[in-house]
């Protein structure tokens, strides 16, 4: 849990809860020009002059959405912010303000909320946010981390799910499936850790799986890129669960089918490698997996030649009529019908 084993060890009590709260947040600086108050007040206070504001949470409990065993308490701290972030993105908004509420068990002393707050706040000086509130509690067992993100837009500037169209182009930043198979390396390895304590593991062929399980970043420089070349995608959704849950979200919300191109879907070399690995089907993974934190989006197929060829992006099918439904077009050629399976259920098989 603590990456220094040997450090002292201060248990919360010493500092009470005013305490607790000034010293993990005493060097947390304030940026954003749209925070009016932050820390030490009943409420923060926000302003932003003719911009709608996007408001974010998410939820995280050990044992359910994170392993300790495995995921140092910085990078813990760092992820929970590029969750709540990513969805902000995923509304082509800028994610301004966190809130981080903790509830913890005795286990935790000081030591580890303080790895916890140095991921947070990497993660608030390297996407530039402000941390402007929260609450910390104990808890009877474990860890909870509950983080809310703020944003803002222009009105105009704002990208729902609900607003594909037929013929839009599907497209996906960066690739896929990396997350899901850096988890089942990091399983593995706790495993054979139980088993034999001094096997030490070598990690170097899955270094960017694992990076992408334990580091996400979250894809703030969409937005730009897609500015610069004059597109405002139709729909917009982060892959939290996965591809093929995450697109047919947008065409269960946008009343259309969609099609997607199993020749197209972005795969790292890592990825390819290590599912003949595992012994599972890269297609599975890259539709499946989840926890990859890109952006899933369409934009008119006027813009085609603007999007095609470029680095950040690949274009991977294109939506449907409604009745035609939810398609998966395989190498072969053949059509099959695209499963909703997420992160969760996909990881009970
Ligand atoms: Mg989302």
């Amino acid at each position: 849990m603590l990456e220094d084993k040997n450090q002292q060890k201060t248990t919360l009590a010493e500092l009470g809860e005013f305490g607790l709260i000034k010293h993990l947040t005493q060097y947390f600086k304030i940026s954003q020009e749209s925070t009016i108050k932050g820390i030490g007040d009943d409420c923060a206070v926000v302003f932003s002059e003719g911009k709608e504001t996007l408001v974010t949470t998410d939820l995280l409990i050990e044992g359910v959405h994170f392993d300790l065993s495995y995921m140092p308490l910085k990078h813990l701290g760092y992820k929970a912010v590029m969750v709540n972030l990513s969805d902000v993105y995923a509304m082509n908004a800028t994610a301004e303000q966190i809130t981080v509420s903790i509830a913890v068990s005795n286990r935790f002393p000081l030591e580890a909320l303080e790895e916890l707050y140095a991921g947070i706040q990497l993660a608030c000086e390297t996407y530039n946010v402000d941390l402007i509130g929260g609450d910390t509690t104990s808890s009877t067992k474990g860890m909870l981390l509950s983080i809310t993100a703020i944003g803002t837009a222009k009105k105009e500037d704002v990208v729902y799910r609900n607003t594909a169209k037929p013929t839009d182009l599907i497209v996906v930043s960066g690739d896929l499936g990396a997350a899901y198979l850096g988890l089942q390396v990091l399983e593995r390895e706790k495993q054979v850790f139980q088993v034999d304590p001094q096997n030490q593991p070598d990690l170097e062929n899955y270094t960017y799986l694992i990076e992408r399980q334990l580091k996400p970043e979250a894809r703030k420089d969409v937005a730009g890129v897609l500015a610069e070349l004059n597109i405002k995608p139709t729909s917009m959704i982060d892959i939290s669960d996965g591809l093929s849950s995450e697109i047919m979200h947008i065409a269960t919300q946008s009343k259309v089918g969609c099609k997607i191109y199993e020749d197209k879907l972005p795969l790292d070399p890592q990825v390819i490698s290590a599912c003949e690995e595992f012994d599972i089907d890269s297609t599975m993974v890259a539709l499946s997996g989840g926890e990859d934190y890109e952006l899933l989006f369409t934009v008119p197929i006027a813009d085609f030649d603007n999007i095609k060829g470029n680095p950040n992006f690949s274009i991977i099918g294109h939506i449907t009529e409604e009745n035609q439904g939810m398609n998966l077009v395989t190498r072969s050629g053949q059509e099959m019908e695209l499963k909703a399976q997420g992160w969760s259920s996909f990881k009970e098989d």
